[in-house]
């Protein structure tokens, strides 16, 4: 059913888009998802008719039966990308097709249709086009990128289910994350919450996971840090990652992130540091990696580093980590070497200052 099928997307420009002025104003400084383009993609999904009616229209509110399933059982999927304005003028997304992997990917752990990934990659280049004047040309900043799934059928019912979806994309011109620039964060090691158990639905990007988050990410400011750390569901002792980031530390020249086991978002951005690891002639391990280890390495000086990587906040540095146990400081604190070698290069990458080795700038308009 979503294999072959041929989409076409009816097209309806906004008659209420913003002037230029009022869109200048909004990218001097767009912070973060607070603001959004003109227009969305839409595409409905029926079981037995498969993806249907997709279109581009004006950005607005979604008018829903107070039953629809989405707002009682949580089965809903994102993913998130960006669009940046490259040096001469050139707008890139970056690896988007593994985007489009990843959505499928948690589309069957949560029972949703997959969507053809030329169907995810053509939905996100029809809004950038069309909303080309809202990527900022503010050198760091970008157009995030949001696709979403919801269950949209009105019953209560448990034991099946949706039958009906809906895939939308909007955009939101972004600043830099985290405010400040490239700042190292505080974290806090959570060992009252768990994000995810094996079986669970750590892998899929999914809302729900996000839902049972944001309690832990309260007690993490409470306790005078800027993100929680979560750990392993059995022992709390194995990291798995932070926040909305994958974790990296740098013993040396040796890069170690935690393996995927099911429990952990698999990032683009963790992946393409792997890469990029192996290019500039790094070496780097997955594998389990100890709260221990991680204490014990930053007391004798063999763990230099640690950063977090994300789409969205790119490359991070951690400067400091704070447990039930007590707290101690990355390396002198301050940002890592290859922590900003790392990102540099990357963001080289994605706005076309630095050679592309492996393909992943994808060119949309
Ligand atoms: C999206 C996300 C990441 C980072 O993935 P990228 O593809 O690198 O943006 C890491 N952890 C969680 C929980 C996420 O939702």
């Amino acid at each position: 059913m979503t294999t072959a099928q041929q989409l076409s997307f009816d097209v309806q420009h906004s008659d209420a888009a913003r002037t230029p002025a009022e869109r200048e104003r909004v990218l001097a400084a767009p912070g973060f998802g607070q603001t959004f383009t003109d227009h969305m993609i839409s595409i409905d999904y029926t079981e037995g008719r498969g993806w249907h009616d997709a279109r581009l229209m004006p950005y607005g509110p979604l008018t829903l039966d107070p039953a629809t399933s989405v707002f009682h059982y949580a089965q809903e999927l994102f993913e998130g990308l960006k669009a940046y304005r490259q040096a001469g003028g050139t707008i890139a997304t970056f690896r988007p097709y593994a985007n489009a992997a990843r959505f499928n990917q948690s589309a069957r752990r949560m029972a949703m249709p997959e969507l053809p990934e030329d169907a995810f990659v053509e939905s996100l280049e029809l809004l950038v086009q069309t909303d080309r004047d809202w990527v900022p040309t503010t050198e760091g900043h970008s157009l995030y990128l949001r696709p979403f799934m919801i269950a949209t059928q009105p019953a209560l019912g448990v034991n099946y289910p949706s039958k009906t979806f809906k895939y939308m994309v909007i955009a939101s011109p972004a600043a830099a994350y985290f405010s400040g620039g490239v700042k190292p964060v505080s974290v806090w090691l959570s060992q009252e919450y768990t994000r995810a158990a094996p079986g669970g639905t750590g892998f899929a990007k999914c809302g729900g996971n996000y839902a049972a988050a944001f309690v832990a990410q309260r007690q993490a400011v409470e306790q005078g840090c800027d993100q929680v750390v979560w750990l392993d569901a059995f022992e709390h002792r194995y990291v798995e990652e932070m926040g909305g980031m994958n974790l990296f530390f740098v013993f040396g020249d040796r890069l170690v992130t935690p393996d995927l086991t099911g429990t952990l978002l698999p990032g683009v951005t963790r992946d393409s540091i792997l890469t990029m690891a192996a290019d500039l002639g790094l070496t780097a391990e997955e594998r389990k990696i100890s709260t221990d280890e991680w204490r014990e390495g930053c007391e004798s000086g063999e763990l230099t580093e640690v950063f977090a990587c994300g789409t969205a906040a790119v490359i991070t540095p951690v400067g400091s980590v704070k447990g039930a146990e007590g707290g101690w400081t990355v390396g002198d604190g301050t940002p890592g070497k290859l922590t900003l070698q790392l990102r540099e290069e990357l963001t080289g990458i994605q706005y076309g200052t630095r050679p592309d080795p492996h393909n992943w700038v994808h060119k949309i308009c």
